[in-house]
């Protein structure tokens, strides 16, 4: 006997299998787990994170900007090793199946996964308070991760596109600050910086992508690779908005911030050359350990924890 289709089934059926296939040889949404294939010489880079109602974005949030969220921050992480996305899994939670809610969803998560030509290939449903936890692969050439741990002292130190802007666009919507739409849209629809972190390749020395905070994530590129980092606070004051400390300490960027041996900035200068995005250098890696801002009181920022482990 034929057993009934089940409600899951049609809802991955309707919003889900886009009916693309993956690859020649590949096996995508449908069957109990996705097949693909890369070509000998690559590298399979991978990356998984999961975003929460009223931990990661608030409540609230319309559903086809969570749909964009939970790709975007995946497809950063992909960025930040300077790989190539290509398939993406979703394992979506959600208290009820509406219809309008995963319509937005979708479409938010395809908009992005279509600027990129990521296939979803697979995931899961489930029935249970908010959440979306995504699994991003993709590839490199064997050997050309760019990696957290290759900063070298005297290595120049840049980010991608204006520090603190998703801060200030969360503050503005939570009602905690002025509110600008650029910013929010910064915070609500994160553009993960897939073409420059290609083209950094053999260029960076390390990389990584500033999710919890300039400062956080400069202390793991030191931390990582047994340097000390000094960031010119002029310098990063000139390329953010607002105040100097949210573009520290203000988490959810999505930028890559990368480092460039003393002399190689011509090679960045044509990297960058074609970048939809502004990028600044804010400072240089030092011997040492932890992270410095000279003249700026670091301890005034909350959260601020003691970066010298
Ligand atoms: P199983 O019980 O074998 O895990 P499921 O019914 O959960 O099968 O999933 C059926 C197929 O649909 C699988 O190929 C799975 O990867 C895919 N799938 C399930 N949920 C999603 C989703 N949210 N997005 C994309 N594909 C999904
Ligand atoms: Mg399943």
């Amino acid at each position: 006997m034929k057993a009934p289709q089940s409600p899951e089934t049609d809802l991955i059926r309707r919003f889900f299998a886009r009916g693309d296939r993956p690859a020649e040889g590949a096996i995508g949404i449908g069957d109990d787990a996705a097949v693909t294939r890369l070509p000998p010489g690559t590298d399979l880079v991978s990356a998984t994170d999961t975003i929460v109602a009223g931990v990661h974005f608030p409540a609230e949030t319309a559903a086809g900007d969570i749909g964009w969220r939970a790709l975007a921050v995946n497809l950063s992480d992909l960025a930040a090793m300077g790989a190539t996305p290509q398939w993406a899994l979703l394992a979506l939670a959600l208290p009820d199946a509406e219809d309008s809610w995963l319509g937005e969803f979708s479409a938010g998560f395809f908009e992005l996964a279509e600027q990129h030509d990521v296939s979803l290939i697979g995931g899961d449903l489930v029935r249970a308070p908010l959440s979306a936890t995504v699994t991003a692969l993709g590839s490199l050439p064997a050997g050309a991760a760019v990696t957290r741990s290759g900063l070298s002292p005297g290595d120049l130190l840049f980010v991608t596109g204006v520090p603190g802007s998703a801060a200030r666009g969360l503050d503005g919507l939570l009602g905690r600050g002025d509110d600008d739409a650029g910013c929010r849209r910064a915070f609500l629809r994160p553009v993960p910086r897939i073409a420059e972190g290609i083209s950094l390749r053999g260029i960076a020395s390390a990389m990584i992508d500033v999710s919890d905070g300039l400062l956080t994530d400069a202390a793991h590129l030191a931390r990582a690779s047994g340097c000390a980092i000094e960031i010119d606070e002029a310098a990063l004051a000139g390329a953010s908005v607002g105040h100097t400390g949210r573009a520290l300490s203000g988490g959810d960027d999505y930028e890559l911030l990368f480092a460039v041996p003393a002399g190689h900035e011509p090679a960045l200068e044509r990297a960058c050359a074609n970048w939809s995005c502004p990028v600044s250098r804010i400072g240089v890696a030092r011997q040492g350990k932890g992270i410095c801002v000279p003249g700026f009181p670091l301890d005034t920022l909350s959260g601020f924890d003691h970066f010298g482990d």
